[in-house]
Order: structure tokens, then C-alpha cells, then sequence
């Protein structure tokens, strides 16, 4: 019945059928396990015959909604639900790669990601090889026999930069591995990589499915037969998001899109009135006409999202002097919050980098991420233009 409504609709309709009390909102379902009227029914539930809700490890009515919801809105078969957006892209590659598979990522991916494939794969024979985030045609020649899928995310972090996905998920067809896309910053409201042939899609809940940065969550959704393997992997080894984390995620999805519209238009407004500042190296932003990705985010994005750095041309000691500035917007590592927030990635987020590494994946010293929030937008301009002329 959702499957023919629009993305509001689904968001704020797919919730949970009503229970012998009649509530109109979904109620949280704090219980760890669940009964059963008879064994017969239990044996039922555990061998895959029934539906029935067994232990809230595995799943429970408030997950379920929420990956039902996140599984409409992105056009997706099925998903699993974890307790942070880390938790699903660690559960993700668990389940689906063995000792001695290749994996090929761009080269701008989330920090902790990159720790992931350059502390932990060695230790358990795995490998990975990057492909840098503007040359798309490297990827073929990177891949292995051995190479099991290709990860990226669009926009990338904290670069903005975008990556085709259409051409990508031909490249992974064609060579019959997977293509997972962490879909964090663009939510599915404004881009939805199912569409393009993405095997699995990710986010970190944490952000923008929360939008007021209260709680932690991720999940992945795509392909059933992928699902089912993460699925039980999760449930074996306990990443599972809280039943209290998803009854909030679920109520946060209602407003998503009106979120995301506010998001974008206030990113935009900000964008194109930084642009050209005397004080400012670069502006980027994907629906701005001089991002170089500009046709590749019309392409694939309905909106350009609420995130832009810009580049201070005084570098690291400019960059500092700005944030010190600042006098509403606040400086943290989160992002897709209601309140606009600002980080200095080259000394926080990625200072494990090295300069060197840093600058191959577009991260110069004087590099600010200013997440655009819902405040009203000419408060927002006003404090950056105070703290980069004071
Ligand atoms: C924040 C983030 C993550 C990690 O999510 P957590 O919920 O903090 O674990 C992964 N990918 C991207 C792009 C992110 O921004």
C-alpha cells in the first residue's frame, strides 16, 4: 500500500499496525525478549516458518519500523538496523567478506572507515586498494579476482566530492562484484543509490535521520539476499540498534524531508553568498556552478545537501582564528543537526593523516566543514561573515 506513495507520505505512514490500545503514534517496545503462546509457535519462529518477534537482538516492532520506513525511502528490498552507522558498515563487511578478499574504496571515505581498511584488514588477511574520488576510471584496473565490492560514498567527507554512480554500478556489474554506498550525507531524500544499481546502501542515522544530534544508529538496506546474510550475522554477534534509539529515528523520519529542504536551501543561500569572499580560497558546494561535479550532483542529486567547506586562503592559522570567532555556530565533529556546526578536519577528524595524505584527498590546512543547520539563514551568514572579517 506505501509502495505507491510519495516520499513524505511513506516517511510519516509506514509505521507500526495499531495494538489492542488503539495509540496513534507508535509506542516503544521496551522488552528484551518475547512469548509464546505455545512451543509449537516458538519452534515455528526460530526455524523461519513465522514472523513472529522472538528476542529484541535479533529484532524488535521498533526496529522493524524504522528499517521498514528506511527500506521505503530508499527503494530498498530489506535492511538491518545497528547501533551506530560505524556498527553497520563494520557488520556489513563481516558478514559478506572471508580472509583474503580485496575490497576497492574511494580515496575520501569517513576516518574511522579508513582505520578500518588500513589497521584492521591486514590482521585479518583482507585488503583494500583506493581509487582517487575524481578518477573513476582507475577502478577496473584495480580490480582482482579476489575483489568482492566497491565502497564509496557521494558527497564525500570532508571534501564534497561527488562520484558518478551510474557508472560506477555498470563498472561493478560488469565485473560482477558489489557496489556499497554510504549515503549519509545526501539521505535518501535527496539521492537514492538503489536507483542507480547500488547492491546495499548505508548511513549513519547519527546525522541527518536524526537531525537533532540526540542518538546514535545506523543501518544497511538493500539486496534480500546480502540483507539476509547481514541479518544473521548481526543477530549472532549483537550490533543491533536499541528499540528506544529506533522509536526516536522512526519519529525523526517523519520530518525528514521538510528537514532536508531547509538543510539545502540554507546551504545553498550560504554557499553562494561565501563565494568569492575576498578571504576565501574556495567555495564548495555540489549545487554551486563552480563546483567541478556540478553535472554529476544535478544528475543524481534532487538538492545539494546540507553540507560546504570552504578554504581559507591563510591556512591552518586563518582557519583557527575563524573558528575562534564564531559566535552562535558551534565547533563539533557531528553534522546533520538542526544547529549549524563547524569542524577543522586536517586537526581533528583526519589529523591521523598525513599532510601528504591529507592533500591527495582534498583536505588543505585552511579546509573548514560548516554543516548548515536550521537556524534562520541570515543569522547563520552573519556569524560566518563576523568571524572571517573579525
Ligand atoms: C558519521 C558518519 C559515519 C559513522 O556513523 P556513526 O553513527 O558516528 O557511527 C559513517 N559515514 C559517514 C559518511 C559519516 O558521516
Amino acid at each position: 500500500m506505501m509502495k505507491d506513495k510519495q516520499f513524505e507520505t511513506r516517511a510519516i505512514r509506514a509505521q507500526l499496525e495499531r495494538t489492542d490500545y488503539n495509540e496513534h503514534s507508535s509506542p516503544l517496545f521496551l522488552t528484551s525478549s518475547f512469548v509464546f503462546d505455545s512451543a509449537e509457535e516458538m519452534r515455528a519462529a526460530f526455524n523461519d516458518e513465522s514472523d513472529d518477534y522472538i528476542y529484541s537482538r535479533y529484532i524488535n516492532p521498533n526496529t522493524n519500523e524504522f528499517i521498514n520506513k528506511v527500506c521505503l525511502l530508499e527503494g530498498a528490498e530489506a535492511g538491518f538496523a545497528t547501533a551506530s552507522g560505524m556498527a553497520a558498515i563494520y557488520t556489513t563487511f563481516m558478514a559478506l567478506l572471508k580472509s583474503g578478499d580485496h575490497v576497492i574504496s574511494c580515496s575520501s571515505v569517513f576516518g574511522a572507515t579508513h582505520a578500518i581498511f588500513t589497521r584492521y584488514f591486514p590482521k585479518w588477511n583482507m585488503s583494500h586498494s583506493y581509487f582517487h574520488t575524481n578518477h573513476v576510471e582507475e577502478i577496473e584496473q584495480l580490480i582482482k579476482p579476489e575483489t568482492r565490492f566497491i565502497y564509496l560514498e557521494t558527497p564525500t567527507n570532508p571534501a564534497i566530492e561527488l562520484i558518478d554512480l551510474e557508472l560506477v554500478a555498470g563498472i561493478a556489474k560488469k565485473y560482477h562484484i558489489l557496489l556499497i554506498v554510504d549515503n549519509c550525507f545526501a539521505t535518501p531524500y535527496l539521492q537514492q543509490p538503489v536507483k542507480f544499481g547500488a547492491d546495499l546502501v548505508i548511513h549513519s542515522a547519527t546525522k541527518y535521520m536524526d537531525g537533532q544530534g540526540r542518538v546514535l544508529g545506523g543501518v544497511v538496506v538493500g539486496k534480500k539476499e546480502l540483507i539476509n546474510e547481514i541479518y544473521l550475522f548481526g543477530r549472532l554477534t549483537g550490533p543491533s540498534m536499541s528499540p528506544f534509539n529506533a522509536w526516536v529515528l522512526s519519529k525523526s523520519l517523519e520530518t525528514l524531508a521538510l528537514r532536508m529542504d531547509r538543510h539545502c536551501e540554507n546551504a545553498l543561500f550560504v554557499a553562494q553568498k561565501l563565494e568569492g569572499h575576498h578571504q576565501l580560497e574556495n567555495v564548495s558546494y555540489p549545487f554551486l556552478k563552480s563546483h567541478p561535479n556540478y553535472e554529476i550532483a544535478k544528475k543524481q542529486m534532487s538538492a545539494g545537501g546540507g553540507i560546504l567547506t570552504v578554504t581559507l586562503k591563510g591556512g591552518y592559522e586563518a582557519a583557527k582564528k575563524f573558528l575562534d570567532n564564531l559566535q552562535m555556530i558551534k565547533i563539533s565533529p557531528n553534522l546533520g543537526d538542526a544547529r549549524s556546526i563547524v569542524t577543522h578536519p586536517a586537526s581533528s577528524t583526519h589529523c591521523k593523516l598525513s599532510e601528504q595524505e591529507r592533500l591527495a584527498v582534498g583536505i588543505k590546512p585552511g579546509l573548514i566543514r560548516i554543516s548548515v543547520g536550521l537556524e534562520n539563514r541570515e543569522d547563520i551568514l552573519n556569524d560566518l561573515l563576523q568571524a572571517l572579517n573579525g
